[in-house]
Parts: structure tokens; sequence; C-alpha cells
């Protein structure tokens, strides 16, 4: 008898129905919305893959949480059972909720950094590294040289380069390197885990040097099944073993729940510094609200206290990551060039590769995002130069990005096989007329984090006669 497949470990309960456009409506709504994905109402989107963050199926206990929720403006039970949730899972004595991830990168950075500061981490995630700039703070990219290559295969491509992380902190001085982070997994860099001996050394460097290591903790439970898959000594512990292990080599999180927490919106900062918690508490209740519910429902505690637990448990997270490896091995079947290996919430197309005939500066992987919506009303997003590079205000120059990605992210619970098989069919239809896909023009932006509002036009559309071509 030949392995059996991994199912989906559930059934469902509740549906909600997804409506097929016509090729003519998607251009039209395409063109209203700029070429930009994040402009498009999610109505007309078939299957939505724009990203895997707060847009998890939650489950039926989840959902039975809510309903238990207490709302006391302070001091309310449902604080209690996530604190509770929190320091078992992740060890830390305090947590402080926050509304989702960023508000607790906000506050964290706030209280540590200064202008002229430097933050090292694996790879800073858009929202991240946004909140380190603004405050006059430098982010610096530090993974593994393997974690730029998109088709070098590497068990642990979301590592952190210890000797370039050394060599920076010798460089700049320890007193200003505030904190490093590891984001586990790597988002920005494919969504590829850090290993547990990476961490440790990159903990023995913050050891010796004296500052802080925090986890970017958004994904810690997809990130804790690859080390029980593919490091040595962890095959038979639980992801809840491993996952205590790997937080007790860090001094503080920050958490996005609408990731591992399986929820639809919440997040926290979680430490073991009082003095510190007790200046960030001053931040929080400024912008989120009292320690005891940061901008949160107590439902939204105790939902995201539920999911915490849930995900990670053993099927959910061997489905999990079988269903986002299956979809890559389909689209490298097909000849589509991804980042490989797959990573645990999503498949990165290498538009850089695919479309070769586009240069950076007519932005390879949002017109391939355009495309993707047009052939199939599948929204998925650009990781590349619309994202991560920037315009030089004198020339008018873009300045590329390392690499041109199309991230094709998995929502937590929410679609099925058959809903990635079409996936995978209209991405072959892509593929082959890949030559013929027009470049894109951006035409207005609102830096920072300029992907969100951007617009763009075809670089063939009627109104640009005098540019026809790609070139
Ligand atoms: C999503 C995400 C964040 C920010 O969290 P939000 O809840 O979107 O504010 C930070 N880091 C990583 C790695 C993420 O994926």
């Amino acid at each position: 008898m030949g392995q059996r497949s991994i199912i989906e470990p559930f059934r469902i309960k509740s549906v909600e129905p997804i409506r097929m456009t016509t090729r003519e409506e998607r251009e039209r709504f395409l063109e209203h919305a700029g070429y930009n994905p994040f402009l498009l109402r999610a109505d007309d989107v078939l299957i939505d893959l724009l990203t895997d963050s707060g847009t998890a199926a939650m489950s039926a206990e989840q959902w039975a949480s809510i309903m238990r929720g207490d709302e006391s403006y302070a001091g309310a039970r449902s604080f209690y059972r996530l604190r509770g949730v929190v320091e078992e899972i992740f060890g830390f004595r305090y947590v402080l909720p926050t509304h989702q991830g960023r508000a607790a990168e906000r506050i964290l950075f706030s209280t540590m950094c200064k202008p002229g500061d430097v933050v090292p981490n694996n790879t800073h995630f858009d929202t991240t590294r946004a909140n380190i700039e603004f405050l006059g703070a430098r982010a610096v990219d530090l993974p593994i040289p393997q974690g730029r290559r998109p088709s070098e295969i590497h068990p642990f491509k979301g590592n952190m380069d210890v000797d370039a992380l050394e060599r920076l902190i010798v460089e700049v001085g320890a007193e200003h390197v505030p904190l490093v982070m590891l984001t586990v997994t790597n988002n920005s860099g494919g969504g590829q885990p850090v290993s547990m001996a990476n961490i440790r050394d990159v903990r023995a460097i913050c050891g010796r040097h004296r500052i802080p290591l925090y986890i970017d903790a958004c994904r810690f439970a997809e990130n804790c099944w690859f080390i029980r898959e593919r490091e040595d000594g962890y095959g038979s512990k639980t992801p809840r073993e491993i996952a205590r292990e790997l937080f007790s080599l860090a001094d503080g999180c920050t958490m996005s729940a609408k990731k591992d927490g399986l929820v639809n919106i919440g997040g926290f900062l979680a430490s073991n510094d009082e003095t510190l918690v007790r200046q960030e508490s001053r931040l929080l209740i400024l912008t989120e609200g009292f320690p005891t519910y940061g901008g949160l429902a107590g439902r939204d505690l105790e939902a995201m206290a539920t999911g915490f637990e849930e995900v990670l448990q053993e099927d959910y997270l061997a489905y999990r990551i079988a269903s986002t490896a299956y979809l890559g091995r389909r689209l490298t079947e097909i000849g589509v060039p991804i980042v490989q290996p797959p990573g645990g919430h999503a498949i990165y197309v290498d538009a850089a590769a695919m479309l070769s005939h586009l240069p950076a500066r007519l932005f390879p992987g949002q017109a391939l995002v355009a495309q993707l919506y047009l052939e199939g009303g599948i929204r998925a997003v650009e990781i590349g130069t619309v994202m991560f590079g920037s315009t030089d205000t004198e020339t008018g120059e873009e300045r590329a990005a390392e690499m041109e990605l199309v991230r094709l992210a998995i929502p937590r619970r929410v679609y099925t096989q058959s809903h990635i098989d079409y996936v995978c069919e209209v991405v072959g239809d892509v593929f082959a007329q890949r030559d013929r896909i027009a470049g894109l023009r951006m035409v207005w932006q609102a830096p920072p984090l300029r992907h969100f509002t951007a617009r763009f036009e075809s670089v063939c559309a009627p109104s640009s006669p005098n540019d026809l071509s790609n070139d």
C-alpha cells in the first residue's frame, strides 16, 4: 500500500460563495485599480492569494471562544487566558496585546531605537523596515547568500549570515545596535525557515555583545514544523517543544496573530524585561488601549489564544506545509521558475526569470500579478521593485530590488485542493504566453510602503503611443 494523501484535517460547516467574472469585466476592474491588486474590490476576485494575513478560516472552537470573550475594560478574563497561553507556548512572562504585528513593532522600536541606530534582521518585513526607518534608524538585511538565489535549494534558506552579523556589529559598534531580529519564517525572503542551529549562533553573538535578540514570530509554527522535518535531532519532538526551545533563545518577540494565530485580527509584543514593558505599556495606552486589551475586543483575545493552541497541532501543520509544497511541485512541473524549495505559507514565482524580457523598471512582478488576475481572477502580490525599490527623485530612475518575486500566499484552512488545481491551470496558461506580457509604468506613488497605493499603466496601453516597446 502506497502512502495515502495528506488531507485537509477538517470538514466545512460554513461556506462563503466566490464569484467568477468575465475577462471584459476584469480588464475594466484592473484598469480602474491602476493595475494594483490592493485597489481591487475583493468581490471581483475569484481566488484571493494576496496574503495569508488575517485571511484564515477560524475553527468552531475559535467561534465558541468568541462567545466566551470577557469585554471588561480592565483585567478581563480573556487577557489572562491569552497571557497563560503565550507564557506556555512562547515562554515570555509579559505580553502586551496589540491590534496587529506592526503596532507591536512600532511600540518596540519606539522604546528601543534612536536615530542612527542599526537593526539587523535575516530579512525585514516591509512594515518592520518602515517602522525602523521612520525612527531614523537603519534596517539591515543579512540573509545567507543562498537566501538571495531563488533557484538554489537549501533546507534553511531563511538563516541569517552570522559572519555578516558579527562584522556589522563590530563595524557600527554594539552600542548602536539596540536589538537583533530574526524573522521566522523569513517572509520577504521566500517564506523560508530558520534553523535552530542558526538561532543559537545568532543568540551567541548577541550574548557576546550584550544585544537583545527578538523574534518576529508571525509564522513560528510553520518554522517549527520545518525544523522538525529537516533538522537533526528534532524529528521526534512536538512542534510545541520546538517552539519552547526556539523562544527560550530570545529576549522577546513581536507577533502578528493574523498569520500563525489563525485569527482575522490581533497581535502581541512579549518579553521578560519588566522595565522595558513598563515603558512599552505607556505607548500602548497612548494609541492602542489599556494593557489588558491593547486595541482588541476581549473576544479577539480569546480567539487568538485558541488559535495559538490549534496552530501547533501536528495534523494541521502536516496538511499546511504539504498543501503549499503541492502548489510548488505542480508549478515546477509546468516549468514555472519558483523560489526553491517551497516555503511554508506561499509560493514565490521568480518573475525576473519568467518575464526575462522585462527590465526591473517595467516592473515584471507587477505585470505578472496583473496577468494572473486578467487570465483567471487570481489575486497575488508583487514582492520586488514595487515593494522594495524606490524612485530617485532627481533622475526619476528606479532603484531595483534584489529579486522580482510574485507571491501566491495561501490563506490558512480556506481553499481546497481543487481551488489550488485551478490556480495551477491559470498560472500554466499565463506561463505559455509569457513572452507577450507587457511591462507597466508607475504613474503615481506615495512612499513609504508605496506598493499599497501605487498606480500603473500598461506600456502597451493606447494612452502611451510612443512607448510600445518594452525596452
Ligand atoms: C505580517 C507581518 C508583519 C506585520 O504584521 P501585521 O499584523 O500585518 O501588522 C511583520 N512581520 C512579518 C514577517 C509579517 O509577515
